[in-house]
């Protein structure tokens, strides 16, 4: 079997407004991936693109990196994966780049178990059938108040979650915040504002899991003077405190922080970069991207390096339904997956794509597709009716 195309189908669709520490989104996008072979086989991925034009990633994902595959055997993954990787490496190694080659490498491995006829899950020597998950959500939004955080989280566990993360971390008083700098800094609060907002969202929560994620806004000294609140308050996992170039800082707020769990980082890349946060002790629970990370290849190194040195993963995810299924079939090959982010936010990309919706029991824990590849199947029409780019 030979490779005859790779196809990128960007997807976009308007949704109302909210807000991180520091961005907001006005859309959800997607950069689908579609690898073609010369029989009837086809595989599907996703490369996240955190916003990054959908014209950039199909470039990068049809002309710079998949012409060059045309004519490969697709079964032969890490060879194509060391081929884009290397071969892109002056311009490449990480950002949309790294992004584009993990949109690919999930095609890939859906293309590989549907030659196999076996699940993704399954080729990676799977330990699991379920997966569970926390209900990621927590936004800030124009008009959403303590009431209208407190009803989203009674939402979650009507749903039958136990855990939840929210936001923090979107201030303008706070010294030196990089909110200043950012085309919108509607629905800001002030710190005193977060922890009342954390403070709520626990009461709901109970004994369940409260994670807070600053979106890498905040820095090692803010981190270090708000913590010890934060723990009281009743904050397990905080995630990407800080950005992760400040690697002596993620570090000391483990070392100095230990009430804290440090989760991180979605936006990091490659199992190199993973690696020399894990030996610097800079996170507790490790947690790549499918999409962005460096794909399934990637990712499940990343899942052995932490699992090697004792820590968990819990996988990022924050795309469509393609990258939801992909990142539910490595969680459950890997042996130390903690319960892996659910988002919450409506989004038609991740609710509407397929014609069988990934299914869950009652705990909200995922169950893993049983049919072959990625075990999904596409609703071309709700791909054209978001498609982009045609
Ligand atoms: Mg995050």
């Amino acid at each position: 079997m030979k490779i005859t195309a790779v196809k990128g189908i960007a997807l976009r669709c308007e949704c109302a407004p909210i807000s991180d520490a520091l961005s907001t989104s006005n859309a959800r996008q997607a950069l689908l991936v579609k690898v073609e072979t010369d029989s009837e086989l086809y595989g599907i991925g996703e490369a996240f693109t955190y916003g990054a034009p959908l014209t950039v990633m199909k470039y990068l994902v049809e002309t710079q990196l998949g012409s060059q595959l045309v004519g490969k055997d697709p079964t032969r993954i890490e060879e194509i994966w060391n081929t884009l990787y290397w071969r892109s490496l002056a311009s490449g190694r990480r950002s949309t780049t790294l992004g584009a080659i993990s949109g690919i490498d999930i095609a890939l491995w859906d293309l590989l178990g549907k030659i196999a006829h076996l699940p993704v899950a399954s080729l990676l020597g799977a330990c699991r059938d379920r997966v569970p998950s926390y209900a990621s959500g927590g936004f800030y939004a124009p008009g959403k108040g303590l009431p209208e955080l407190r009803r989203e989280v009674e939402e979650y566990l009507e749903k039958g979650y136990r855990h939840a993360k929210i936001k923090i971390g979107r201030n303008l008083d706070r010294p030196g915040s990089p909110l200043v700098y950012m085309a919108n800094q509607n629905s800001a609060v002030t710190v005193e504002e977060d922890f009342r907002r954390i403070e709520a969202v626990k009461e709901l929560l109970g004994k369940g899991r409260l994670i807070v994620d600053t979106n890498a806004s905040w820095d090692s000294q803010t981190v270090l003077k708000l913590g010890p609140e934060l723990a009281r308050l009743g904050v397990e996992w905080i995630e990407e405190p800080i950005p992760f170039e400040d690697l002596e800082g993620m570090a000391r707020i483990s070392r100095e922080l230990p009430q804290l769990q440090i989760i991180g980082c979605e936006t990091q890349q490659g199992a190199q970069n993973f690696e020399t946060m894990i030996r610097a002790d800079a996170l507790d629970i490790v947690q790549p991207d499918v999409g962005w990370a460096g794909g399934i290849t990637e990712c499940r190194k990343i899942g052995h390096l932490a699992q090697s040195t004792g820590r968990k993963i819990s996988l990022h995810c924050f795309g469509s339904a393609v990258l939801f299924a992909a990142s539910l079939h490595l969680a459950a090959s890997l042996p130390n997956t903690e319960m892996m982010e659910s988002e919450e936010n409506p989004n038609p990309l991740k609710e509407e794509l397929l014609t069988h919706p990934l299914e869950h029991d009652g705990e909200m824990n995922w169950l893993v597709p049983q049919e072959e590849g990625l075990g999904i199947h596409l609703d071309w029409t709700k791909l054209e009716k978001y498609g982009i780019l045609t």
